[in-house]
């Protein structure tokens, strides 16, 4: 149905709208990524949180609007033919939340897999909410990166068919609020890199934490180069929650990737299929 993609073209694999914690409407962000120069544009918002996580439906497309939600990136999609788009979710990794992740995104083609969040559903805490720091200051960094670690290889490990998994050190987010990791991470990088290898995933190198603070990509350099050192295929996202955000940084985060090693990025199709794209 469609050719390979010219190398290094712009493809933004995480994005979100305001069916979930964005603030931009299918049309707005697909005319947005449009004037950035995007071949393929992936849209996934959150789904998959049970009430217990999000009581009032505000971070997550709740499963009643699901059909709506369809219906609005179908239109955008149709209102661009110049912009490839390929209909995703970002999905929670929680204990118990298989039956979740495969009733409610059963229509997606994409989807991503994202810890943001540690523990039980109904005693756990968010890991990068700046405004509820609970879990950091009961548990402090070193623990909380070690129970997330567990958590992210638990993911990897579930028989669900993440297709990337989001943010892989996402636990950075709160380096620069006061809580950075007192302990040397290099082990625990070995873990995720060993981990992702033998489960078959793709991470996510995610262009956010500049736009976060993080003042780094996700993941941060030593463990993309493990992921790329252990063949672990890598795919390019903003994560941008507004319009403006869509697509930013992607070419910068190319070349990061090729001087960590990588020489393609691979890339979900309209068809369905994936493409490992040359970065140059
Ligand atoms: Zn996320
Ligand atoms: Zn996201």
């Amino acid at each position: 149905m469609t050719g390979p993609l010219a190398p290094g073209s712009i493809v933004d694999t995480h994005t979100h709208t305001r069916f979930s914690d964005g603030v931009g409407t299918f049309e707005e962000n697909v005319a947005a990524a449009e004037a950035a120069g995007c071949a393929v544009l992936v849209s996934t918002d959150h789904l998959t949180l049970p009430a217990a996580m999000d009581p009032s439906g505000s971070v997550q497309v709740v499963e009643s609007r699901l059909a709506e939600h369809r219906a609005a990136w179908e239109a955008a999609a149709a209102a661009h033919p110049g912009v490839e788009c390929v209909y995703g979710f970002e999905c929670d990794w929680y204990p118990g939340c298989e039956k979740n992740v495969e009733r409610w995104s059963a229509g997606a083609q994409v989807r991503l897999g994202s810890v943001h969040w540690l523990g039980e559903q109904d005693d756990g805490a968010w890991i990068d909410d700046v405004n509820d720091q609970r879990i950091w200051r009961e548990l402090g960094p070193d623990e909380v990166w070690r129970r997330y670690v567990e958590a992210w290889c638990s993911a990897c490990e579930s028989p669900l068919p993440f297709d990337t998994m989001a943010h892989p050190d996402l636990p950075e987010r709160m380096r620069g609020e006061g809580f950075p990791a007192t302990i040397d991470l290099a082990p625990l990088w070995d873990e995720m890199a060993s981990c992702a290898r033998d489960t078959g995933r793709r991470v996510e190198l995610s262009t956010a934490g500049w736009r976060k603070g993080v003042g780094d990509y996700y993941p941060a350099r030593g463990l993309l180069e493990r992921f790329c050192h252990a063949g672990v295929p890598v795919t390019v996202g903003s994560d941008g929650h507004r319009p403006a955000d869509l697509c930013d940084g992607i070419r910068g985060a190319y070349a990061h990737a090729w001087e960590v090693g990588y020489r393609t990025v691979e890339v979900p199709r309209a068809d369905g299929s994936w493409e490992a794209m040359p970065l140059r």
